[in-house]
């Protein structure tokens, strides 16, 4: 199945890009990661929405408008092999003849790459038990809020995780939970949904946006507000969110149960009732088109 590379599409093994590209000496550039269910793109406008966003945050023309990139994303759905998929899109600030920190002259174009690939969906039998995560200093930058590729900070988190047999590193700086390595996370408390705050020390998601929708729409109690860490150590729930994980239980945090009483170290009530309403809006929206 073919990829997309600077306007054209070509197998995989024909697509190369030059080692001065900033992507590759720098980590100069964008991503974004778009969930496909039966061949349809979930919340593809907000996803081009926050590349629109990431892309000025780091002062990169938009290489393409919305219908460029949809033309892109549906060309991309139609010719995998998979009806369940993920889209990949990067764009980087280019290959300059050169290395040098600053922005290359604007002759010079950026690289834009996109693929598909089949989506890796949670078992259910993981979704049962949920998954065991660690609390770890935030080391990132003061930008969470761009998607962009510099992941250097998060992959170590994620590594940390990894050799802990955990699923996520959550994510403290300055006494506060902000998210996780690649995930928002929500806390349940005395029956009340909180939520950080979407500032620049977090990634916005497209799945902590539909949460929310679908909190105020169920009239479940929400709270967007900073969340300590005291607080996340004494929560009834803890999930994860991402286009990927979908919403995501964390039973098991630095090797405590999460929760108190029968529950306690399970999925709660709370996100077994927001894992539902995610799959009844995502199946009423598919179906829409
Ligand atoms: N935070 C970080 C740091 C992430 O990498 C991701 C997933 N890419 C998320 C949150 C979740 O974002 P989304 O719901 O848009 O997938």
């Amino acid at each position: 199945d073919p990829v997309y590379l600077n306007g054209r599409f070509l197998p995989l093994a024909a697509a190369g890009i030059s080692p001065l590209d900033r992507g590759f000496l720098y980590g100069d550039g964008v991503y974004e990661l778009i969930p496909v269910y039966s061949r349809r793109p979930f919340r593809l406008d907000e996803h081009l929405t926050r590349l629109q966003a990431t892309l000025a945050g780091i002062k990169l023309t938009n290489p393409l408008d919305l219908a460029g990139w949809k033309a892109v994303v549906e060309q991309l759905i139609v010719t995998a092999p998979w009806d369940d998929q993920s889209i990949y899109l990067q764009v980087t600030r280019g290959a300059d003849n050169k290395r040098d920190h600053p922005f290359p002259p604007p002759t010079v174009p950026p690289t834009v790459f996109a693929f598909a690939s089949p989506l890796v969906t949670t078992p259910a039998e993981v979704r049962a038990t949920g998954v065991a995560a660690i609390t770890v200093t935030d080391q990132r930058w003061a930008r969470c809020d761009l998607k962009v590729i510099s992941l250097l900070a998060n992959i170590l988190a994620r590594q940390q995780a990894v050799e802990a047999n955990c699923a996520e590193a959550l994510l403290i700086r300055d006494g506060y939970l902000k998210e996780g390595a690649a995930s928002n996370i929500f806390v349940v408390k005395g029956g009340v949904l909180l939520a950080p705050p979407k500032t620049q020390l977090m990634l916005p998601g497209i799945t902590y946006d539909v949460v929310i929708e679908l909190a105020k729409s169920g009239g479940q109690p929400l709270e967007i507000r900073e969340i300590s860490e005291n607080e996340l150590r004494g929560a009834d729930e803890v999930w994860m969110t991402s286009s990927t994980k979908e919403i995501l239980a964390i039973t098991t945090l630095d090797g405590q149960p999460v929760g108190n009483g029968p529950n306690a170290g399970r999925p709660g009530p709370l996100g077994e009732q927001m894992w539902q309403w995610y799959q009844d809006f995502k199946n009423t929206v598919m179906r829409k088109g």
